[in-house]
């Protein structure tokens, strides 16, 4: 996700991704590592953003905002199976 919005918004090349957007990804990996409801997958949406640091939660949220929408053309299913998956 974070790479579909670094590359249209910080124009990094494919596959790469800019210094702040790193350290994003980094960010949360380590949170999903640390997330007490890692075998609870009911919706990421819920988890996550609960578990982020305030001024983390506002990049996540950024990025899922501009992602979201998009996420219907470069994944469509794993698109599809998360809006299916919050619908629960
Ligand atoms: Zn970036």
């Amino acid at each position: 996700m974070v790479m579909i919005y670094c590359r249209s918004i910080h124009h990094s090349g494919k596959g790469e991704v800019c210094g702040p957007c790193e350290e994003l990804i980094d960010y949360a990996s380590k949170r999903l590592e640390r997330c007490p409801k890692q075998n609870d997958k009911s919706s990421c949406r819920i988890c996550e953003i609960h578990c982020y640091a305030p001024q983390r939660k506002e990049e996540i949220r950024a990025v899922m905002r501009y992602v979201g929408p998009r996420m219907i053309f470069y994944h469509p299913i794993t698109a599809i199976r998360h809006l299916i998956d919050e619908l629960r």
